[in-house]
């Protein structure tokens, strides 16, 4: 049986803001779940209605079996884990851990026990006598998941955990989940409006835009297979460039280039003839060679990389990224092309709607 099962779940906040649209998810036991999406997607609403923090207008919550729709949080076997600076600075590390068994009643000899377990696992055994304050940022973060651990939740809930962090501490926090959630085996729900992070810690993102759930899988099926043209888009750094163009007697062909296709792609693209659709290249699968011209406006070394900024035809931007140390100058004229296999195709977006991968 799946740990979480999320029937179409919705939220209508007062004056009939839509925040959450039929939000179907089924979570396994142990899985690493991320909702990913920009701000006001609905990914905090839809976590905080898991979490009981938030009324379910429609759908149903079940948790282990058990229908938590109207149940409240303290009912529903979950734990959220807050940012560092929800814990008590007068309160020792030991205490902050111990304090929702405390609250509890427990018997002094368990709390004990769990608290050193977790301590154990976050290896902040050395620490516990301390004052939050006397820990550095990640060690704060572990408390953190140690006062949740030690209820032993069916489900741990993240709402964006590292978006105080500086860069570096996100980075080693985020090694630090993944072996932790190894450790535990715990079942995740995390929210992030952070790419990097869901495809770092997921075993499945579920990406969100205005409500909606755009595409659910594992991170490698949306860098690779992304379903529409709002995941192609978020989803990778820097984003994928985007082409508008006719499909023409087997080529892709606009006022800034024509690009034969080969013979997979004709067939995927055969009900297309005449019609305009969207080209996306990622800038990794953008080659130094072909017959698109790019004028060089930036060149960016990262060492083991170099992101080329460029207008094709003079007109469009974009962003290449070459696996070779570049030395283009401002205003250099190349040649690019696309690696044939990672050349992603869709239809124009209508509305609001994000244009369909066409497969
Ligand atoms: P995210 O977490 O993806 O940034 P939220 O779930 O916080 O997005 O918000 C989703 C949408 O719901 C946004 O349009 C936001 O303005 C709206 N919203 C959030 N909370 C409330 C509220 N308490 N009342 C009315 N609208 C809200």
């Amino acid at each position: 049986m799946p740990e979480v099962n999320i029937q179409h779940l919705e939220k209508v906040y007062d004056g009939n803001v839509k925040a959450v649209h039929d939000f179907n998810l089924d979570i396994k036991d142990g899985e690493f779940i991320v909702l990913v999406g920009p701000s006001g997607c609905g990914k905090s609403t839809t976590l905080r209605m898991v979490a009981g923090l938030e009324d379910i207008t429609n759908g149903d919550l079940i948790i282990d079996g058990k229908n938590c729709t109207r149940l409240p949080p303290k009912d529903r076997d979950i734990a959220m884990v807050f940012q560092n600076y929800a814990l008590y600075g007068h309160m020792t590390i030991y205490e902050n851990m111990a304090f929702s068994l405390t609250l509890r009643k427990e018997k002094k000899e368990v709390i004990h026990r769990k608290v050193m377990a977790a301590a154990e696992i976050l290896d902040l055994k050395s620490q516990l006598n301390k004052k939050p304050k006397q820990l550095s940022g990640g060690q704060r973060q572990r408390v953190a998941m140690g006062r949740a651990i030690v209820r032993n939740p069916k489900v741990f809930l993240f709402d964006e955990p590292l978006s105080n962090l500086d860069a570096k501490l996100r980075g080693s926090m985020r090694r630090e989940l993944i072996l932790l959630h190894q450790k535990l085996n715990a079942t995740i729900m995390y929210v992030t409006h952070d790419q990097t992070e869901a495809l770092t810690l997921a075993d499945r993102i579920v990406c969100m835009s205005m409500g909606h759930i755009q595409q659910i899988g594992k991170p490698i099926e949306l860098y690779e297979q992304p379903a529409n043209t709002f995941v192609a888009t978020f989803i990778g750094l820097p984003p994928m460039n985007m082409f508008e163009g006719t499909i023409e007697k087997g080529n892709f062909k606009n006022e800034l280039f024509t690009y034969p296709l080969n013979d997979k792609q004709k067939q995927i693209l055969k009900d297309y003839e005449g019609k305009t659709v969207i080209l996306g290249v990622r800038p990794e699968n953008v080659t130094r060679t072909g017959n698109v011209s790019l004028h060089i406006t930036n060149n960016e070394n990262l060492g083991m990389n170099t992101l080329v900024h460029g207008k094709v035809a003079g007109v469009k931007n974009i962003v290449c990224k070459f696996a070779e140390w570049c030395n283009y100058n401002i205003g250099d004229e190349i040649k690019i092309g696309f690696d044939e296999e990672m050349m992603h195709f869709f239809e124009l977006p209508e509305g609001d709607m994000p244009g369909k991968a066409i497969r």
